[in-house]
């Protein structure tokens, strides 16, 4: 029986762990969650789960769920709030397991404190690989925790990597959808709307990483997580266009084999693999290979996903441009939902964050959030001062 502690419960993520839960009932238990700010499906979690510890972002959102609780007659469920309760969470000494789902670096400290205990983590934030991959890695390795990838192409690319020795690797290919823009006319890029980039073909997700595969900035974070993950440098990572989203991704070997997973595109499957690793258990999301016509892989295209081109530049130089490429993301993703700079305004403020960015590899997570602000003021300041 593996005991999980569950950060960022309410995302689809989370909730998506709890119906494997559900379904296994026999392998799975929750020991804690971290819930963020949805009180009504905290207490809802709450209650069906039973947890120690349930964690809010704010002292006076975990009142609420408290006052609840008592109401409702639950006992035994300790409520935390804030940083220091989703690392409650996280090193929980009964939690075998941690999923690591909360969007953004705010999950980040709780993810190192889980490592630093020896618990074994589900990625599922990219963010934290990003931002501090180089200090998750090396802890981990130090204390032989595994990570296992939920992000689905890395956990595509971690099914792969089985078939081979590290050194037997030669490319690793995410595949992406190229978003809804992969068409688009160029001329057309500067009036893109908001509600035309929250349309994503193939996966319905949170608004930030629907806006990132528009632009393309997710597949770029995402060849930064795999250069952490994996132990690869970014020359060997390359971004193949698939817009079926049936292959997960590829791992070519020297000998010139390239093994593709293939699966239903449901979040379910990588979690599980995560959880149950190196288990595989009978689950009932079958592929329908019947259905399958066609695989199209085309080259991206640097000119029209700019956000691409700056992500490998990132990955290259690592450490504080990692963290500046995902922090002025975040901070220009939220001016383009509120109309401020148009869709084109994205790359153009990342790349003048990242031209202001001085060579830097913080050593610890202190180190990282101090980056990761200054990079999010940076934005800001370039961003009002445009205006
Ligand atoms: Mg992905």
């Amino acid at each position: 029986m593996k005991r999980l502690a569950i950060l960022g419960s309410t995302g689809s993520i989370g909730q998506s762990t709890l119906s494997i839960v559900e379904q296994f009932p026999e392998r799975y238990a929750v020991a804690s969650l971290a819930a963020g700010r949805n009180v009504d499906e905290a207490f809802a979690q709450a209650v069906r789960w039973r947890p120690r510890v349930v964690s809010l972002a704010t002292a006076e959102l975990a009142g609420e769920l408290s006052a609840r609780l008592r109401k409702a007659g639950v006992s035994g469920v300790e409520v935390a709030n804030g940083t220091a309760g989703t690392i409650a969470c996280a090193t929980l000494p009964e939690a075998d397991f941690v999923v690591s789902a909360i969007v953004g670096v705010a999950g980040l400290e709780a993810t190192h404190a889980a490592i630093l205990k020896g618990k074994p983590v589900g990625l599922a934030n990219k963010e934290c690989m990003v931002a501090a991959g180089e200090i998750l890695t090396a802890a981990a390795r130090e204390r032989n925790v595994p990570i296992l990838p939920i992000d689905s192409e890395h956990n595509a690319v971690h099914q792969c990597l089985r078939v081979g020795e590290h050194n037997e690797v030669k490319t690793i290919w995410l595949t992406a959808s190229g978003g809804p823009f992969r068409q688009l006319p160029l001329d057309q890029f500067e009036s893109i709307t908001p509600e035309q980039a929250l349309k994503h073909p193939t996966w319905v997700m949170g608004r930030r990483i629907t806006i990132d595969s528009a632009t393309m900035l997710n597949k770029g974070l995402e060849v930064i997580e795999a250069c952490r993950l994996f132990d690869v440098t970014p020359a060997q990572v390359r971004v193949t266009i698939h817009p079926q989203s049936t292959v997960h991704s590829m791992v070519e070997f020297v000998d010139g084999s390239i093994m593709a997973q293939i699966s239903v595109t449901d979040m379910r499957l990588p979690i599980l693999y995560a959880l149950a690793w190196p288990e595989r258990p009978k689950s009932t999301l079958t592929f329908d290979l019947a259905a399958l016509r066609r695989l199209d892989f085309e080259e991206p295209d640097f000119e029209r996903f700019p956000c691409l081109r700056l992500a490998f530049e990132a990955a290259e130089k690592g450490g504080a441009h990692s963290i500046a490429l995902n922090a002025a993301d975040e901070v220009a993703v939220g001016a383009f939902l509120e109309r401020r700079i148009p869709f084109t305004g994205i790359p153009r403020t990342i790349e003048k964050v990242l031209a202001a960015t001085p060579e830097a590899h913080p050593a610890t997570i202190a180190e990282v959030l101090a980056s990761d602000e200054e990079a999010r003021e940076l934005a800001r300041a370039l961003l009002a001062q445009s205006q």
